[in-house]
């Protein structure tokens, strides 16, 4: 049987990890946008987070298995269409995540200064997509509007100094901007109180522990809280110790505030400052707004309330949810979800392996049952042949893990992990001189 699984981040991964140690073993061809793998976990996990990168090794070794093919450079929807994988393959997996951010839908919300959190976070990790972007960070206030790991992850990489920087794979332009930057003050700000946000707990202490910046909670908020899980117990006890401290005098703050939600981003020609509406929790504990109202100067918002799915031509696909709709990752017969995609922008990289197993069960239960149907073109030489024919560049492993050699060898002269490539012509450049046996 031969699998196509668009997208190669860890949802994409695991799938192929499980249908390649089916019995017997399934073929995957992993589809992939962009000349590089791993998704998220090369583009979305913070720099200064290497022990959560460090799962690529897991993806490593699935791709060294026989019957694993990486097609980087191969955009579906541009270079091969839903109508190809079908015809070409005996099923297909979407993984292909979620692509774009939430809005908020409010006054403001495209003024120059005012970005997703998703740009900087792909600007940051050398996403080749993201690097012409203008961050302006010679503001002294910076706003994160939302209470998840993605917002702790915006503010905390816009407190490091240049000494906690240096060492990561985030990118030159990034660190310097970062570390060279005027933000004197980080205001995170969740619409409901500290035992509703949706942190985890180690990387909310890990705002408590920044070189540069000291944290600031005001005890008022957390008045009258009630965790209701362990996690939020657990995040409340942190913000507890947060309230408790008096400022260090560090060079930057970052401040938590609660029960406040953004009605307007302010500004003629670009931000200038949001403002904010007091929000009260009803019995269901949703945000529910008062009179109270705020204006916050401030130079530079991020929109931190969650991505959203994008849909792919010629793929059944739910606007609201933004996910393709699916019942245990079965789309249709033949054509599955895994990830983002199928489940909406939640949980950890660890809850895609559950959730793509499931999508390859149902898969092979198909199979079995023979609810799949005959392929007589699925080879992968037909697949090949259509590439060539539509002139597509196509990145295979080799050409990855040429990438892979050049950055951890830029990167080990100066003891960072790696210096990544991000511009598209110098990552196909190094891809395709070790692909043709030049060495540079
Ligand atoms: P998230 O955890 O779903 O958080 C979204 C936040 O936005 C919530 O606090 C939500 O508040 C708020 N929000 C939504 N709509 C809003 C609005 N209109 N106005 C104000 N606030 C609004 O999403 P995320 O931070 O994008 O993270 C996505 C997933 O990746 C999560 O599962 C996260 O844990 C994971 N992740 C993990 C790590 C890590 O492990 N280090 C790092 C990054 C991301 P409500 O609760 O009120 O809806």
């Amino acid at each position: 049987m031969r699998v196509a699984v668009v997208g190669s981040g860890p949802a994409g991964f695991y799938a192929a990890g499980a249908l390649l140690s089916a019995d017997p073993p399934a073929e995957v061809d992993m589809l992939e946008r962009l000349p590089t793998p791993w998704g998220l976990v090369r583009l979305g996990v913070a720099p200064d987070h290497p022990k959560l990168k460090s799962v690529s090794r897991a993806f490593e070794r699935i791709a060294e298995q026989p019957g694993f093919r990486f097609l980087g450079n191969v955009e579906v929807g541009r270079d091969l269409h839903h109508a190809d994988l079908v015809r070409l393959y005996d099923a297909v997996i979407y993984a292909v995540g979620a692509q774009t951010d939430r809005r908020l839908g409010i006054p403001g919300e495209d003024l120059p200064g005012s970005w997703a959190a998703t740009e900087l976070v792909a600007w940051y990790n050398g996403h080749p997509d993201f690097q012409q972007l203008d961050f302006d960070l010679s503001v002294e206030r910076a706003v994160v509007i939302g209470n998840g790991n993605v917002a702790l992850d915006v503010a905390r990489m816009l407190a490091l100094t240049h000494e906690e920087l240096a060492p990561t794979d985030a990118t030159d332009a990034s660190i310097a901007a970062i570390a060279d930057s005027s933000l004197r003050e980080i205001v995170v700000v969740g619409r409901r109180g500290p035992a509703q946000a949706s942190f985890t707990t180690p990387e909310l202490q890990e705002m408590g522990e920044l070189a540069g910046a000291d944290v600031v909670v005001d005890p008022v908020d957390l008045e009258g809280a009630q965790p209701k899980s362990t996690n939020a117990e657990r995040n409340f006890a942190v913000l507890q110790g947060f309230a408790a401290r008096e400022p260090q005098g560090r060079p930057r703050r970052v401040v938590f505030r609660f029960f406040q939600s953004p009605i307007a981003i302010l500004g003629k020609e670009r931000v200038e400052g949001i403002e904010l509406v007091r929000n009260e929790l009803d019995a269901n504990e949703r945000a529910v707004p008062t009179e109270e109202r705020e204006t916050l100067a401030c130079g530079l918002v991020f929109r931190s309330v969650g991505y959203h799915g994008v849909e792919l031509p010629g793929v059944v696909f739910d606007a609201k949810t933004g996910t393709i709709p699916n019942e245990g990752g079965r789309v249709e017969p033949g054509v599955y979800s895994a990830g983002w995609i199928k489940r909406g922008p939640t949980g950890v990289i660890g809850t895609n392996k559950k959730d793509a197993t499931e999508t390859v069960v149902l898969l092979l239960e198909d199979a079995v049952a023979g609810r799949l149907q005959p392929k007589p073109d699925a080879s992968a030489a037909a697949v090949d042949a259509l590439l060539a024919e539509r002139g597509v560049r196509v990145v295979e492993y080799s050409g990855w893990t040429a990438i892979d050699e050049a950055e951890r060898a830029a990167g080990e002269k100066t003891g960072r992990p790696r210096i990544k490539l991000c511009s598209w012509d110098e990552l196909l450049a190094a891809a395709e001189r070790i692909a043709s046996g030049k060495t540079s």
